[in-house]
């Protein structure tokens, strides 16, 4: 998963999970289990979905919706979203049904239970009415007579012991409709009156509904070929302000030198990627950033996000979700492999699944002449930054184990912060330990060729055989810094090859000054204000505003702890030129500023080559950046 700027005003989740995996009942079914939606029938927002697993031969058997979904590392709590759930017999009588907890039914009489029925409420719906956490909206749910987003774990769910199960999905919706889907397609029929197509899909297991999204409704859809994958680019835009041939256009680019960078490794046929661009309104998600699957990624961004904006974060996002085939869908440990929705156990290195991916989304950048050096060394800074502002002495993979309890689950963030330079470390260790040869690509590589999609590794043993498969340094780095408590000092890994920090004056964005937040929440009051950070940035230095002003409208709308992030992930792709309106309080006094954005300063560390860098730190430093 990746999101695109600090959650820092989210207020996070407290959730024990202490039961242990449940044991494998056997049930006597071995048909596919058969679903259907169908987008023609939705009432007050609601799918009807039905779930026919065939004949139990068990008195009881439990019914699941996810807790939990893959790649969010947060609660989600699909069964919430579930209403009005009946169990059917073969006489077409109810059968009784008990809600054991949210996301859990257990029927009795289960041989005479022919199917389940009930209605699905979306989740972008309620994102911005609910004070309680809902799904990140790229796992989320979309029900709206133009567009249905159909994560199908907010939709399908499984039987105790039936996770192995094929399943079959039959989805109806209006013959009008475009559709797009990661999951395969096996046929699709016409109703007579030729106003509604019903198509058919296939699922191997439940893992498989899963992580195969679809998108239907008024879709503007773009197929193109990237080194023998077919790219399906599906988009929604309310408003037609963004479209897929534009779009398209960065996204090859990007994935053409990702291919290139990645060289030989096994990847997909097809990829799906799934961009739903959320208007200002009730209604509209407001979780911006994506998540991966094994073949496929849905992205949600502002629909106003100005187009040279939009193209940067998708090249940033999808890079990131792209590269997430190395890990954790090829590389990952038993956690991720066997993963229980209801009650997970996580693994330890999230430092691999998202750190690694993170620092590869920023790597092959420079690698491939897409960003200069300059620019690559302020990404890497503006992270330092970032990590600076989270736990610094908090261990990597006991916050990774722990990731959904609190004080771990608000340090999450610095997995695409610290852990892209966990791995940035790593590189630099490997390059200098290798004479240049091997670096993290390399690794990565050999641990896929080694295990791969099918095959997890053991939790515990991971990184003793990185070591083993390394040098006695990488053992070191890893005891210190990543199992360890103590933070990284940069500067010895820049020194390595070649490069030291100096003070400059550097472009920055409206939130932050190269990579710091500028802004801070107050929770008990309920607001948001500029801190002393602001007199470092010059735009807003220009106009005036001052440490401790209370942020209270921007371009008119009220700024709340509610939509915080969505105004402030909006204020961070603002580019100069738009106008503004901006409303302080200023220790009661109102202070209006209008103004149109100029670029923004402020005086940060930037690295430079060291006048007295070696002819072997220099070619450390090629061989870093340049593979
Ligand atoms: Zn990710």
């Amino acid at each position: 998963m990746k999101k695109i700027l600090a959650t820092v005003f989210t207020i996070a989740l407290l959730v024990s999970c202490s039961t242990p995996k449940n044991t494998a009942n056997d049930l006597a079914v071995s048909n596919p289990i058969e679903t259907e939606l169908d987008l023609t029938k939705v009432v007050d927002d609601k799918v009807p979905v039905l779930i026919n697993p065939g004949r139990f031969t068990q008195e009881t058997v439990t019914y699941h919706l996810p807790k939990v979904v893959q790649g969010t590392y947060a609660v989600s709590d699909f069964g919430s979203f579930i209403d009005d759930i009946k169990a059917i017999d073969y006489n077409g009588n109810e059968l009784s049904i008990n809600k054991v907890d949210t996301n859990t039914w257990t029927i009795q009489n289960a041989t005479q239970l022919d199917k389940i029925t009930y209605l699905v409420n979306d989740t972008f719906d309620i994102e911005r009415a609910n004070t309680q956490p809902t799904p990140f909206s790229p796992s989320g749910t979309n029900i709206h007579p133009e567009n249905f987003v159909l994560n199908l774990h907010g939709f399908i769910g499984y039987f105790d012991s039936l996770k192995n199960n094929q399943y079959k999905l039959e989805v109806a919706a209006p013959s009008s409709f475009v559709r797009t889907s990661a999951l395969q397609n096996v046929g699709s029929k016409t109703s007579e009156d030729g106003k509604t197509i019903t198509t058919s899909y296939f699922a191997p297991r439940y893992f498989d509904i899963t992580d195969n999204p679809m998108m239907y409704g008024d879709l503007d859809v773009e197929e193109f070929e990237v080194e023998n994958i077919k790219v399906v680019l599906s988009v929604y835009s309310p408003n037609k302000i963004h479209s897929a041939k534009k779009i398209k256009e960065t996204v090859y680019k990007m994935m053409q030198a990702q291919k290139v960078y990645l060289g030989d490794i096994n990847s997909t046929p097809r990829y799906d990627i799934f961009l739903f661009l959320a208007e200002q309104a009730d209604g509209a998600p407001h979780g911006f950033g994506a998540l991966e699957h094994h073949t496929s990624t849905v992205m949600v961004f502002p629909e106003n996000a100005p187009e040279q904006a939009l193209a940067d974060n998708i090249v940033d996002i999808v890079s990131h979700e792209f590269f997430h085939i190395l890990t954790p869908l090829s590389v990952h440990s038993e956690d991720v492999h066997y993963f229980d929705y209801n009650n997970p156990t996580f693994s330890k290195h999230l430092w691999m699944y998202e750190g690694m991916t993170e620092y590869f989304a920023s790597i092959f950048q420079i690698d491939q002449g897409l960003v200069t050096e300059t620019e690559f060394y302020n990404k890497m800074i503006g992270k330092i930054q970032m990590a600076a502002s989270m736990d610094d002495t908090m261990s990597f993979t006991e916050m990774s184990e722990n990731v959904l309890e609190q004080p771990y689950a608000r340090n999450y963030f610095n997995v695409y912060q610290k852990g892209a330079l966990i791995g940035m470390c790593l590189d630099i260790i490997l390059r200098e330990e290798s004479n240049g040869n091997r670096g993290v690509l390399s690794m990565m590589k050999e641990l896929s060729s080694k295990y791969g999609k099918n095959k997890p590794f053991e939790d515990d043993k991971i990184i003793d055989e990185i070591v083993a498969m390394t040098y006695p340094s990488v053992k070191t780095f890893f005891e210190t810094h990543v199992i360890g408590t103590t933070p990284i000092d940069y500067t010895d890994y820049f020194t390595k090859v070649g490069l030291k920090f100096s003070e400059s004056k550097i472009e920055t964005n409206y939130i932050q000054n190269a990579g710091a937040l500028i802004v801070g929440a107050n929770q008990e009051a309920g607001n948001i204000f500029f801190n002393d950070l602001v007199i470092n940035n010059s735009f807003w230095k220009e106009q005036g505003v001052k440490s401790g002003d209370i942020i209270k409208s921007i371009d008119g709308t009220e700024v709340t702890m509610q939509n915080a992030n969505q105004i402030f992930q909006e204020v961070f792709m603002w580019q100069p030129g738009k106008d503004i309106k901006v409303v302080l309080n200023r220790s009661g006094e109102e202070v209006v500023i209008e103004a149109t954005l100029t670029q923004s300063f402020t005086t940060g560390k930037v690295l430079q080559q060291s006048e007295t860098a070696t002819e072997a730190q220099n070619n450390l430093r090629n061989s870093w950046l340049k593979g």
